[in-house]
């Protein structure tokens, strides 16, 4: 499917530019595998089960290389765990071999000393340790028994190695948000840098956002927090539904899907957000002809969010200009409208039209669920390594087997 993009204006303010979209993502978030060795309650993208449809190694590679044609500079590489795909180490060298720089996200399971100083040795690479608590028992209710251990043990991997400025990164919760300033002395400790990230009710952290997310009363202490502490943390521009408060955050302060910012999924599907796995948001397959490229570029999808929103309650907001109604796939997940306000709108808005949907509404789910088998969904629990299971496919039809 193609589509007329929006035109877009040329000079002016650069989030005037960016709300039409960019020939290339500058944050392009690709998931290489739903296989995870945990079982964390708010995963994203209810991960733990490998799909068997998963890329290849070389339709892997065919993406890296396109990438490098558009001239993307970096990835965002997640899951799932993406350390635990045999082909993960080979895949990060072939890119850093293509000019497209790495970020990779890891719960830590699989860096020990000899994959640090790998990692140490290697330019244009980086690090995220998830944490998402800076005690083990504060981490460990929700990313699971042991988790937090095999966290630090990572930063001490790294650290020990002399990588630098690696990040940990935190999604804030209701449970975690009194910890900002541990978070950043065990940060401070290992040389690396804090990075949070707002919880959002998208895959099993549907199950556990109500009880999960900030208060209204938190809220307003991780904004004072941040306009304090802005310049020693990085948000990934996650925060901006705060700047309604007054004064307004370092950032785009802009819903970057579908326009600056969109996922490849394991399977090679791009959604406009890694937050946004639904079938509302799914733009196109890397596997059909034309590529990532085409999908970014000429999606219907993707040429409507590029355009600029005109109505609903938001736009009539003294404080739209500051937030620009927040979070799509936040209002998407709860069953707010889109031009509505943001669930956790800090004027307030938001509570109400969560308190005033229709009582039989069910909020939208995504299609895709990779959780392991048994108790896991809502559940803070650690499987653990998966076990071997009795039959292969009781994981997957592909599980175990190195795909190529
Ligand atoms: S009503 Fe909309 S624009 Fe106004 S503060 Fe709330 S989310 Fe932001
Ligand atoms: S949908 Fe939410 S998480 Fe995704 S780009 Fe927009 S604001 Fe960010």
């Amino acid at each position: 499917m193609t589509a007329v993009v929006p035109q877009r204006p040329t000079g002016g303010r650069l989030i005037d530019q960016f709300e039409y979209g960019l020939d290339a993502p500058i944050c392009l978030t690709w998931e290489l595998t739903y296989a995870c060795n945990l079982a964390c309650a708010h995963c994203l993208s209810s991960s733990g089960r490998r799909d068997p449809r998963e890329l290849s190694t070389a339709e892997a590679e065919a993406v890296i290389d396109e990438l490098q044609r558009m001239q993307v500079f970096y990835v965002n590489v997640g899951g799932g765990e993406p350390t635990v795909r045999p082909d993960f180490w080979h895949l990060l060298d072939y890119a850093i071999g293509h000019d497209v720089g790495v970020k990779f996200s890891t719960n830590g399971v699989k860096l020990d000393r000899v994959r640090a100083e790998q990692l140490a040795a290697t330019d244009y690479v980086d690090v995220q340790i998830s944490l998402d608590g800076a005690t083990a028992e504060v981490n460990d209710r929700v990313r699971g028994t042991g988790s937090y251990a095999t966290a630090v043990r990572a930063l001490e991997n790294l650290a020990e190695a002399g990588m630098r400025d690696f990040k940990v990164s935190v999604v804030v919760t209701r449970e975690n948000v009194s910890q900002l300033d541990e978070f950043r002395a065990l940060t401070d400790r290992y040389g690396a840098q804090l990075r949070i990230t707002r919880l959002r009710p998208s895959g099993r952290g549907a199950d556990v956002w109500d009880e999960l997310h900030p208060t209204q009363a938190q809220q307003r202490e991780l904004y004072s927090w941040l306009l304090g502490n802005g310049d020693r943390v990085l948000t990934g521009d996650s925060f901006f539904h705060l700047s309604a408060y007054g004064e307004a955050l370092p950032g785009l302060n802009l819903c970057g899907a579908g326009r600056v910012v969109c996922l490849i999924d394991p399977v090679g599907d791009v959604y406009a957000c890694p937050f946004a796995i639904h079938e509302t948001f799914l733009a196109g397959n890397v596997r059909s002809p034309g590529g990532f490229q085409r999908v970014w570029q000429s999606s219907e999808l993707f040429a409507e969010l590029r355009s600029p929103q005109t109505g609903g309650a938001c736009t009539k907001c003294a404080h739209f200009d500051a937030c620009r109604g927040g979070c799509m796939a936040a209002k998407f997940f709860t069953g707010l409208p889109l031009d509505g306000p943001d669930p956790e709108c800090v004027q307030g808005y938001g509570e109400n039209a969560l308190a005033a949907r229709d009582a039989d509404l069910v909020p939208p789910r995504s299609h895709l669920d990779h959780s392991h088998t048994g108790p896991v969904r809502g559940q803070p629990t650690l499987l653990g390594m998966p076990p071997v299971p009795a039959k292969l496919c009781d994981e997957s039809p592909l599980a175990g087997l190195e795909l190529r």
